[in-house]
């Protein structure tokens, strides 16, 4: 049994996280200021000896004691990272110093939870980790997706000057049940905007893309990833390879819903990536890992989840 450090554990992905974790007979301890976590996300783990939660800020130094540490504390949809950008640069940048410190003193592994934003808007597709990214230095994504490079950064100075144990994971879109319903990501949006009747708003002309990978599949390339042989660090990207427009998306959800809403066209954010998919040979090779749920069994799963979510909403 370890004992195992999860920052942003009451998050989306933290969540379930913690939830495998805990099957595998670990105990978790899960760090969440609960910005843009819920405790309904952990409620059903409250009573489990082997989970504790603690509310904390990653940007504040932590003394704790543990084998292992993932660190996801990070808002991750644009409306909540623009919310309070500045903040958003110290939990990202501020947060790794101190979860890497913490790793430094207890010489244990951890792993980074990072993202496809480091690629920008990409002028290569689809994105190999080599590739270096065409991100904007100060538009409104910067303060995401700057901050999510810097960390990168930190993680490999800490691993080459003090020989620490890392791991760097590239997430692609990932959707399913506990998303926020009203953060603002394409999945939840559609889906929500399409059982509430209200318009699919889609912004531009739909027509950029995004490879959409379900949860289940994604905590384990992230567990995998992190039991993964001494010497790998990545960077590697997890993400499903399927690439659909926003259109096709819309559709997808308008047919499994079977709602009427009408589509609804809205002017593009600034900075919006037109494109992103992600080659996932490197997690094939090192960490046997591949994608399995399909678009359409991983909507199906989502909208059962925000039909019982609005229900209980009222
Ligand atoms: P989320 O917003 O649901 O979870 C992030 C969690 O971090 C929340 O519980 C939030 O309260 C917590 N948090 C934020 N700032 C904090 C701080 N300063 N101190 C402590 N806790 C803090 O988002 P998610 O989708 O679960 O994302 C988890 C991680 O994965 C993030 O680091 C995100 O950047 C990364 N990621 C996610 C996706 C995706 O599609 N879901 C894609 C790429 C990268
Ligand atoms: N998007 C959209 N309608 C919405 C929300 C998002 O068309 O209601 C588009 C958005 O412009 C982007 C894509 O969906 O091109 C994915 O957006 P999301 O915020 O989910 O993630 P990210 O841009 O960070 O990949």
């Amino acid at each position: 049994m370890k004992r195992i450090l999860v920052t942003g554990g009451a998050g989306f992905l933290g969540s379930h996280l913690c939830d495998l974790l805990l099957e595998e007979g670990n105990e978790v301890l899960c760090v969440d200021n609960l910005f843009t976590g819920r405790r309904k996300n952990i409620h059903h783990l409250l009573d489990n000896k082997n989970f504790e939660f603690f509310r904390h800020d990653v940007t504040m130094p932590l003394f704790v004691e543990v084998d292992e540490i993932y660190n996801l504390a990070c808002p991750a949809s644009p409306i909540h990272y623009q919310f309070d950008p500045v903040q958003t640069t110290k939990t990202s940048v501020i947060g790794a110093i101190n979860m890497l410190g913490l790793a430094k003193r207890l010489k244990v592994r951890i792993l980074q939870a990072s993202t496809s934003e480091v690629y920008g808007d990409p002028e290569i597709h689809p994105q190999p980790e080599s590739y270096k990214g065409s991100v904007s230095v100060t538009g409104p994504r910067a303060c995401y997706d700057e901050g999510k490079r810097c960390a990168e950064t930190l993680f490999f100075d800490y691993h080459r000057q003090n020989k620490l144990s890392i791991k760097v994971m590239r997430i692609f879109n990932t959707y399913g049940p506990r998303m926020n319903p009203f953060d603002g990501r394409v999945v939840s949006n559609f889906i929500v905007q399409a059982l509430q009747g209200k318009d699919i708003t889609i912004f531009g002309d739909g027509k950029q893309t995004r490879s959409f990978c379900y949860v289940d599949d994604l905590i384990q390339g992230m567990h995998k990833l992190m039991l993964s042989r001494e010497g790998f660090t990545g960077p590697v990207n997890i993400g499903n390879p399927v690439e659909f427009t926003m259109m096709e998306l819309a559709k997808n959800v308008l047919e499994l819903t079977g709602s009427k809403s009408k589509l609804k066209f809205m002017p593009l954010p600034q900075d919006d990536p037109m494109q992103r998919k992600p080659v996932i040979d490197l997690a094939k090779k090192e960490l046997e890992w591949e994608p399995k749920v399909q678009l359409k069994e991983g909507l199906d799963k989502t909208i059962s989840y925000f039909e019982k979510t609005l229900t209980e909403m009222g």
